[in-house]
């Protein structure tokens, strides 16, 4: 990295409306903040004693550099905070789950339908020979029964490790096989814009040469028997049938193993990130309750899959831990049309609502006609995760979605991270393209490679410099790797993003560290550029990459996909070119641009720029199995 890193910041801000921060169980988030600091494991204890423990935790974290133990001693079960409280706390006739997937098809589960239906599959799991610690590989559709597989395992002490069902075999027999997997859980078909994509046969191929594993699960989506094709599979509800529908919840120690999750591999490799029980719990509950503001009688909409981590804490984990009613959906945000989504929150009254900005720009692309049909005004609150908002998206986002009224949490986190780790907590200034503040029981800066604080307004790399609860354990055989994130910057969790901070500590993400440009010895990041070009009436969205020159070292190279009503022209080339001059500067003028009709995105929906690298220089790109098709 050069020293070099000014930062031109925007400093427009909105103003949520002051009810937001007097109805939230937040409240001042400066006082909060300053609680945390008094007393870090006092602030922590506190929100884990919100949950039902089987038995007590004796010291809430052990810190033996870079391995923490949280709620150390303690004993609980996840499924059991996410189901057995609620139907124990009146409110077993709460609709917990709606499903909606294509040509109008629906299902709902109240929370005590959901509880009989985790236990009844749980106990066909131990049937199947199942027990604590095993690894079980979910590859499913987003239908209730995947959330019901997630929380029989969670139920039972078994280890999910979740492959989204858009990967093909080779991706798939790849987790398989890292993970050691018992059991592969997966459905016949999932369904796509109409048409049915097989699910099983992709399985049956990844499952060659994976001698780890004993049976394969199948879920036929029309409830009827699935023909069976070898004597590995088992159909989902046959092995139900005459098991019980009572299943204590295994006493888990706080430390035992939850869950795997591979990372999306925008910048590599994915790596197996583990998480573990009590501490990713109060992780997801804390930040469901506290930061997203999450209600009982709210309805909660994340639209990612449960294949991502966003899945895993905020359609799973986090809301159900509140008792919210949660709202799943196998729809595509453009089929039939891009009215969809938005016909949905009419439909069922959805007040929060997280979604990805890929989505967001995408919805920008083909104009406001589509939200501006339906009724938004369940809507409560927004949010965004997986990219940085661009401060043109954020806009759109909070006028044509929150009709300039729901506030935007723009959720900065990771896989690693668990929860929400920086936002901009209900009732504070929101600033466009800034992510926010790290959020109590968060400790974040953004320092330069030595690790001294960087000046405000100057780029830097961001860490967090303490332990948090649902940070992950260890990377699935690759301690190593583990170690890596902790010690490139004196001993601090190394995030692997660069950021730059305002005055106020606001934290805005200017892209990934390996995507830096330096252009001149002025380091740029991607997001910085990128915005700058979608900040044009024209542009959709964009991505720029760093190209050998010979005078500057690097220089910025942009793809871009435009608008509707727009054509690529020279005109327009040199419209876009100056457009980055005048909003940050010559440094980061593009010296070519190339328009494209779709980028290369991980299957969650990231740019991967590393791919339109390898394009551009002709070299191997390397890992690209999370890559769309
Ligand atoms: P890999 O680590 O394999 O390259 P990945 O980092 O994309 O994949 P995830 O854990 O899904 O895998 O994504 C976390 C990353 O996503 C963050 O490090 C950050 O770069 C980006 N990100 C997530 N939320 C935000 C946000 N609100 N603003 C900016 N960037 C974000
Ligand atoms: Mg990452």
């Amino acid at each position: 990295m050069a020293d070099n890193f000014d930062v031109k910041l925007d400093n427009k801000t909105y103003i949520p409306d002051p009810s937001y921060q007097a109805n939230s169980a937040l409240g001042d988030y400066k006082k909060a903040y300053a609680e945390f600091l008094s007393d870090p494991d006092g602030f922590w204890a506190g929100k884990a004693r919100e949950l039902d423990w089987i038995k007590p935790w004796d010291k809430v974290k052990e810190w033996n550099w870079p391995n923490a133990r949280w709620f150390c001693g303690g004993k609980l079960n996840i499924s059991a905070n996410c189901l057995d409280r609620h139907v124990k706390n009146g409110r077993r006739n709460k609709l917990a789950l709606i499903w909606k997937g294509e040509q109008g098809k629906e299902e709902i589960y109240t929370y005590r339908q959901l509880y009989r239906a985790v236990m009844r599959f749980a106990n066909a799991l131990k049937k199947l020979g199942v027990q604590k610690g095993d690894r079980i590989c979910l590859y499913m559709p987003l239908v209730p029964e995947h959330i019901i597989a997630m929380l029989a395992c969670a139920r039972i002490g078994a280890v999910h490790s979740i492959v989204y069902a858009g990967f093909g075999a080779e991706a798939l027999h790849a987790r398989i096989r890292d993970a050691q997997a018992k059991i592969v859980i997966t459905a016949d078909v999932g369904v796509r814009r109409g048409k049915l994509i097989p699910l099983r046969s992709i399985v049956d191929d990844a499952v060659k040469n994976s001698p780890s594993v004993e049976k394969i699960v199948v879920l036929s989506r029309e409830r009827c028997p699935v023909e069976l094709y070898s004597e590995m599979e088992v159909d989902f509800y046959a092995i139900q049938e005459g098991v019980s529908d009572e299943c204590p919840p295994e006493e888990m120690d706080s430390e035992d193993p939850l869950f795997i999750l591979y990372t999306s591999g925008t910048t590599g490799q994915p790596k197996g990130i583990v998480h573990t029980t009590g501490g990713y719990l109060v992780g997801a509950h804390y930040t469901c309750k506290y930061i997203f503001d999450l209600k009982e009688n709210d309805v909660h909409w994340c639209t990612a899959d449960p294949g991502w981590i966003t899945g895993h804490s905020y359609i799973v984990y986090g809301p159900l831990s509140v008792g919210a009613t949660v709202l799943i959906t196998e729809t595509t945000p453009d089929y039939p049309d891009p009215g969809i989504w938005w016909s949905l929150i009419e439909e069922f009254g959805v007040t929060v609502f997280y979604t990805a900005p890929t989505a967001i720009r995408m919805f920008m692309k083909v104009g406001e006609q589509w939200p501006d049909k339906y009724n938004l005004s369940s809507l409560r609150i927004i949010g965004s995760v997986g990219e940085p908002l661009n401060p043109e998206a954020f806009e759109w986002y909070y006028r044509v979605i929150g009709r300039n009224r729901c506030p935007i949490l723009d959720t900065w986190w990771q896989t690693e991270t668990g929860m929400h780790m920086i936002t901009t907590p209900l009732g504070q200034p929101m600033k466009p393209g800034f992510a926010g503040v790290p959020i109590p029981g968060v400790v974040a800066d953004v320092v330069d490679k030595e690790g001294n604080p960087v000046p405000a307004r100057q780029g830097g790399l961001l860490v967090i410099k303490e332990p948090w609860p649902s940070m992950m354990r260890t990377v699935y055989n690759n301690p190593d790797r583990y170690k890596q994130y902790w010690n490139q910057i004196k001993n601090w969790y190394t995030v692997g993003d660069l950021a730059v901070k305002d005055e106020d500590g606001y934290i805005m993400v200017l892209g990934r560290s390996d995507d830096i440009i330096i252009v001149a010895g002025h380091n740029l990041g991607t997001a910085e550029v990128e915005s700058a070009l979608v900040s044009h009436e024209a542009v959709a969205e964009a991505a720029v990459i760093g190209v050998p020159d010979d005078v500057k070292g690097q220089a910025v190279k942009a793809f871009v996909i435009l608008r509707q009503g727009y054509e690529p022209s020279q005109k327009l080339v040199s419209e876009l070119t100056y457009h980055v001059r005048m909003t940050i500067g010559p440094i980061a003028m593009p010296s070519g641009i190339e328009f494209m009709d779709k980028l290369p995105k991980t299957r969650s929906g990231k740019i991967m720029r590393r791919v339109l690298k390898a394009k551009e220089m002709g070299v191997d790109p390397g890992d690209i199995s999370t890559l769309e098709e």
